[in-house]
């Protein structure tokens, strides 16, 4: 695929003498979603966080959008980006981690408008504009002036979505987003988004919920210790996993 939005080329991570990811290959094209799934500790959300530089890669590339995340290549060397030049790039790569991660002290707006204005200095008139529409697509548009701790679990998460869709990005990254909910608010977290994933947003979503990975994944992707296991259509890895121990997990989470 040479028009991958994401493309992961053989990641490894350790961290100290433990290998977390053990040569990672993963491409995620333009308008598809993602759905990654395996146990506990076999290195999704470390997977995530090289997407986005929160975590140095060893050895391996990963690009977005045709460019090198974190280091830039000159002749057949790779020299890290600068701290500044790392901020930028992570403006156009959407991050919805599971604790929400909202700013405390900023309402729901000011939540949603204070990266496009400040890391990106986008007019402040038209960002005001784009984050009433966007807490209007979540269905928050009650809730505008709001502060975090006045919301529900699921009204949070919503705003985060909200905030990350608000940078453009070319990619959105979960982890899964829907484990630190009561069970009654899952729902209307994950239907925001399935609605990005109908309207052809890139996403990688980190997920427990088989249902959800079913309904929306173009792609699922089994992981275990460090490495991707199998991947394939929801059909191919939900209901006809092809090694045992896929089988083994689904057998506990469905
Ligand atoms: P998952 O998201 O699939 O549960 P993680 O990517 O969080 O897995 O973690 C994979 C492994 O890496 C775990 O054994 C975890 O303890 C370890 N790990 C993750 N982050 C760090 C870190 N910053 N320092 C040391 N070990 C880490
Ligand atoms: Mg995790």
């Amino acid at each position: 695929m040479s028009a991958a939005m994401v493309d992961l080329k053989a990641v490894h991570k350790s961290f100290g003498s433990l290998e977390v990811l053990r040569g990672v290959d993963l491409q995620v094209g333009a308008g598809e979603v993602t759905v990654i799934i395996g146990p506990s500790g076999s290195g999704k959300s470390t997977l995530l966080r090289t997407v986005n530089h929160l975590e140095k890669v060893d050895s391996g590339s990963v690009t977005v959008d045709g460019e090198l995340v974190g280091y830039r290549r000159a002749g057949d060397r790779l020299y890290e980006l600068s701290e500044r030049e790392i901020l930028r790039q992570r403006t156009r790569i959407g991050f919805v981690f599971q604790s929400f991660n909202l700013f405390p002290h900023l309402t729901v707006r000011q939540n949603v408008t204070e990266a496009p204005t400040s890391a990106q200095r986008r007019p402040k008139a038209e960002v005001e504009a784009l984050a009433v529409r966007l807490l209007e697509r979540v269905g928050l548009s009650d809730k505008i002036d709001a502060y975090p701790r006045q919301l529900s679990g699921g009204q949070q998460q919503r705003v985060a979505i909200a905030r990350a869709l608000a940078l453009e990005p070319k990619v959105i990254l979960f982890d899964e987003p829907t484990s630190a909910l009561d069970p009654e608010l899952v729902g209307e977290v994950l239907d925001v988004v399935k609605d990005l994933a109908v309207s052809g947003t890139t996403m990688i979503v980190v997920t427990h919920e088989i249902g959800f990975a079913r309904e929306v994944a173009d792609t699922v992707v089994f992981m275990d210790e460090g490495r991707i296991v199998e991947r394939g259509t929801p059909a191919q890895v939900l209901d006809a996993p092809r090694h045992e121990r896929t089988r083994l997990f689904l057998s506990k989470v469905l």
